[in-house]
């Protein structure tokens, strides 16, 4: 199986660009000029240089010796911990603005929940020289401080979403709201592979980097040969997309890992959020539920539409953990290996943990998203 591009937006049932009629055009603005950059060499080009002279791609592929004695398996991690702005997110989001440039837009939008999308957003505006606007839920904003200190210091204008439940899915409706004000000169700048035709896959592209890395990495290391098992965290599902894709014609298992509070696959109820129809968290009514978990950047109720075709199909599975073992799997990084992975990342560890017995003996690749730094004094509180 390989991962194909939707032609008509779909993955599977999944997908779509469910979006009020207003943004029907923007939508479809934005898929003809992805598919024109996309196929320009001179845009890859430039993206690719500055991959590899801003972000600093491309990322190391990192054995883990003390970790797999541990636990009794090969243990390799992926390290877009490594990457300027400290996690994988900057991949996504300095393709969308250079697209976004190539469009004759001035200014970016964006919806942020922890506030790392927001910072790398903020970041590539910067870089660009455009205007930028972010979304944050009046709850996110109080409880991540340092976040939005950092955007505007950066120069991004930081806007308090005050509607539901003051969090992550508020912010993006708010983000929408603006777009469809300001199409003309603005790029929405969506945050993982979710959202209406074309985002879902044009995130998946621009995230597509780090798994054909680490399949040239790994083949290097494992003489021509791919790990038996690949593996990531999931939110919004596009750190792990993007490793996955560069896995999927082959034999490796892929697995997602989710909070047990937010496990949107693991509820398996369809629906239709944010402008696709993909598996969400939801009440008996369809209203779509909060999500809860230590990691704010895995607090999204929904999952991107081709991880819920790769669910159905069988082709990759997805499993929870709880906050507790995340704990634990975020210090043993630490104390075996010297680094400190973000609290989302550490998801992956808790479930290495978990699943020891199965993995016995296995080659597992581990996408690690994102370093820690930003976790430490959370991290404090709850181990004092
Ligand atoms: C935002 C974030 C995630 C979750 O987003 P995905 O789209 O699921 O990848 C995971 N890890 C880190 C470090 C993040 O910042």
């Amino acid at each position: 199986m390989t991962m194909t591009d939707p032609v008509d937006g779909r993955f599977g049932e999944f997908g779509g660009m469910y979006v009020p009629e207003t943004l029907v055009p923007a939508c479809q603005e934005l898929d003809a000029a992805f598919r024109e950059a996309w196929a320009d060499p001179a845009f890859r080009d430039e993206l690719d240089d500055l991959q590899a002279n801003y972000t600093g791609r491309p990322s190391p592929l990192t054995e883990c010796r003390n970790l797999g004695e541990e636990l009794g398996c090969r243990v390799l991690l992926k390290r877009e911990d490594l990457n300027h702005t400290g996690s994988h997110k900057i991949n996504n989001v300095l393709g969308q603005a250079l697209l976004a440039r190539r469009m004759g837009k001035t200014r970016l939008v964006a919806e942020t929940g922890a506030g790392q999308h927001g910072v790398a957003t903020a970041t590539a505006a910067a870089l660009f020289g455009m205007e930028c606007v972010v979304y944050m839920g009046a709850v996110d904003i109080e409880r991540q401080k340092l976040n939005v200190f950092r955007m505007q210091l950066l120069g991004t204008e930081v806007r308090s979403a005050e509607s539901g439940s003051k969090t992550l899915k508020d912010a993006v409706n708010e983000a929408m709201r603006y777009w469809v004000a300001a199409v003309e000169n603005t790029h929405y700048c969506l945050g993982s592979v979710m959202g209406p035709h074309p985002y879902p896959w044009m995130v998946r592209e621009f995230h597509r980097v780090i798994g054909e890395e680490a399949r040239a990495q790994c083949a290097e290391l494992l003489d021509g040969g791919v790990p038996d098992v690949v593996t990531a965290c999931v939110g919004g599902g596009s750190n792990a997309i993007g490793i996955f894709s560069g896995f999927a014609d082959t034999s490796a298992e892929l697995v997602g890992v989710e909070p047990a509070g937010g496990a949107a696959v693991g509820r398996a109820v369809p629906g239709i959020v944010h402008g696709s129809h993909s598996y969400l968290m939801q009440d008996e009514w369809g209203q779509v539920l909060e999500a809860e978990s230590i990691s704010a950047g895995l607090d999204y109720p929904g999952i991107g539409p081709e991880h819920s075709h790769l669910a159905k199909t069988g082709r990759a599975r997805y499993e929870p953990v709880t906050d507790e073992d995340v704990v634990e799997g975020f210090q043993l990084l630490a104390r075996t290996e010297g680094i400190i992975p973000a609290l989302e990342s550490a998801h992956v560890i808790a479930w290495l943990m978990n699943a020891r017995e199965e993995l016995r003996g296995k080659t597992v690749l581990v996408n690690l998203s994102g370093r820690g730094d930003k976790d430490v004094a959370q991290m404090m509180d709850v181990l004092s």
